[in-house]
């Protein structure tokens, strides 16, 4: 769940992303300095909808998961449904 405060800006207000909490055990999502070269990261996500270029219509829900959660709860749930069990990639940047 992402939490947010309202901040006041001389001319407007908007919402700021001040923290994520995870959906399951509800403790904040760790975000790593941005000058970290480490990488963890859970991105859970369903969308449907339309993707043209003149035209672009879709929903999208998001699964906010902590890194231990997800190692956890999740891949513990997907090895009692899963007939393949998806293997670790590795990644190219
Ligand atoms: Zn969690």
């Amino acid at each position: 769940m992402k939490h947010y405060t309202t901040v006041t800006i001389p001319e407007y207000e908007k919402k700021k992303l001040i923290n994520t909490t995870c959906d399951i055990c509800g403790k904040a999502i760790k975000t790593l300095p941005v000058n970290n070269n480490d990488i963890e990261e859970v991105i859970i996500s369903y969308e449907k909808g339309v993707a043209l270029p003149e035209y672009d219509e879709s929903v999208k829900l998001t699964v906010d998961m902590c890194a231990d959660c997800f190692k956890v709860e999740f891949l513990r749930w997907l090895k009692t449904k899963a007939k393949t069990f998806p293997q670790y990639q590795q990644c190219e940047y």
